[in-house]
């Protein structure tokens, strides 16, 4: 009788009500809040938007953010969809969303902050610092103190592409769970960098991936795809969405022994051979470079076995310039080009099923 009592107890337990940006949000309620940030000098207001899902039933409490950097499109649109998953009626825990945390970037379509910083460089930031350090600090005052889990969307720089990609301290039990998890072949160690999200986090304790998707200024619908379905599977793992019905195969996951980028051995034009998530075997040709008028190719070379995870789209570079980002995988290579593979298949394949994300529902997926 003990036992089930206190079941009956868990089940009617409540999450907790929320106060943020000065908002208080009731268990089982839903909104958006605006947090002001520093004004434009055209006297209009800057704020930052988190949208609130406060379950009824108490569980972790996960942010999911994008655009730190300014022209990192395919997160607002990940997180578009993500607030409109029918299952979020369900969610145990709290979601907080932020579809754009570098506001400032966003409406000059840059990667920066007016004052020329990196908003990913500047955390945790302070009150009384710079433009970017002040937007850092409202953003671990008022989102990442409620935390216990965060996820960052983030993709290539302008005229780069990334492979969809996890990027995660994997040091760290829980995060490398969830990483591994999430959905994506490819998964990286990366180390913390000074000043990142990343690193503010770690210190606070919150484990956090970072989905790497894409290029800067540009709508990919395989990476969207794939980096909505990769938030619901985390927020499965952590038990705030109900488990599927029907369990999904989730790409198996393999992390990256080392990578390393491919320089420009010259300046000139360049003609690319190869793709992202390619194969490539040493001495592969990845690129020739020749000038405008040249007759005579430059090759870029493959230095080892890997597969190509991040790649620039501009065919004019100058010596030195990164090309190639390759990810070592030594004897595991093949594997995670076959889980590519069908990973494509899986996110391309749904060209004309865009009513799954139009308040969509996954449990008539496979
Ligand atoms: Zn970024």
């Amino acid at each position: 009788m003990e036992a089930k009592h206190k079941r009956t107890v868990s089940r009617r337990e409540k999450n907790r009500t929320l106060t943020i940006g000065g908002v208080t949000v009731s268990p089982g309620e839903r909104t958006s809040v605006d947090i002001p940030l520093a004004a434009m000098y055209t006297h209009t207001d800057v704020e930052l938007t988190v949208h609130v899902v406060n379950g009824r039933r108490p569980g972790p409490c996960l942010f999911v953010c994008a655009a730190i950097h300014g022209d990192e499109l395919n997160g607002v649109d990940i997180i578009r969809r993500l607030l409109d998953y029918k299952q979020l009626s369900q969610l145990r825990g709290t979601l907080l969303a932020i579809p754009v945390v570098n506001v400032h970037g966003f409406l000059s379509q840059s990667r920066y902050l007016p004052d020329g910083r990196d908003l990913n460089r500047s955390f945790p930031g302070s009150e009384r610092g710079s433009l970017a350090g002040r937007v850092a600090s409202t953003f671990v005052r008022d989102i990442l103190k409620h935390c216990t889990h965060g996820i960052d969307l983030h993709t290539g720089a302008r005229h780069r592409s990334n492979l969809p990609q996890i990027r995660a301290d994997l040091s760290q039990e829980e995060t490398r769970r969830l990483a591994m998890q999430f959905g994506v072949p490819v998964v990286l160690d990366a180390k913390l960098r000074d000043g990142s999200l990343r690193e503010t986090a770690a210190d606070m304790g919150i484990p956090l991936l970072l989905y790497e998707a894409g290029e800067a200024l540009r709508f990919d619908e395989l990476c969207i795809r794939a980096g909505a379905r990769g938030i619901l599977n985390v927020m499965r793992e952590l038990e705030m969405l109900p488990a599927r019905k029907r369990p999904a195969k989730v790409p198996e996951a393999v992390v990256a022994d080392d990578s390393r980028w491919v320089r420009a051995p010259l300046s000139g034009v360049m003609r690319s051979r190869v793709q992202l998530g390619a194969r490539v075997k040493k001495g592969d040709v990845l690129g020739l470079i020749a000038d405008p008028l040249g007759f005579k190719d430059a090759e870029v070379l493959a230095p080892d076995e890997a597969i190509v995870i991040g790649m620039t789209n501009l065919p004019l570079v100058h010596e030195g310039e990164a090309l190639y980002h390759l990810a070592s995988f030594k004897r595991q290579t093949g594997q995670v080009a076959s889980e590519l593979q069908g990973f494509h298949e899986r996110f391309s394949a749904q060209e004309d099923e865009q009513p799954f994300f139009v308040g969509w529902d996954d449990s008539l997926e496979n």
